[in-house]
């Protein structure tokens, strides 16, 4: 999911959207990922999702279930900060489903 954009945006928001969309092409992981224009507004708009990235003039910030995780200074490294906090959740998400696979 992704804001609709608005006055308070601060950030490229439709590069950040492009580069976490091609990132999760092909991944079938049941998550909701949000990209969101600004850190006033975006966590608690987008607090079901798993994961998101609420973008800022001076910083950005991660956020799992509205909860911010990381914070990043400039687009790039929140975009890279991001990606490793996705790469984690999908690690984990992989590794549920192994032990859930298991016999009983
Ligand atoms: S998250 Fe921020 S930038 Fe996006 S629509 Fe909401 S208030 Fe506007």
């Amino acid at each position: 999911i992704s804001c609709p954009t608005c006055g308070r945006t601060e950030i490229d928001l439709f590069a950040l959207l492009r580069a976490v969309e091609e990132r999760l092409a092909g991944t079938a992981a049941p998550i909701r990922v949000a990209v969101m224009g600004c850190v006033v507004n975006g966590p608690g708009e987008a607090r079901e999702a798993d994961i998101g990235l609420a973008g800022g003039r001076d910083k950005g910030i991660i956020f799992r279930k509205g909860e911010v995780v990381r914070v990043a200074r400039g687009q790039e490294a929140l975009l890279a900060a991001f990606m490793e906090e996705l790469q984690q959740l999908l690690d984990g998400d992989e590794n549920r489903a192994v032990r859930g696979a298991g016999p009983a």
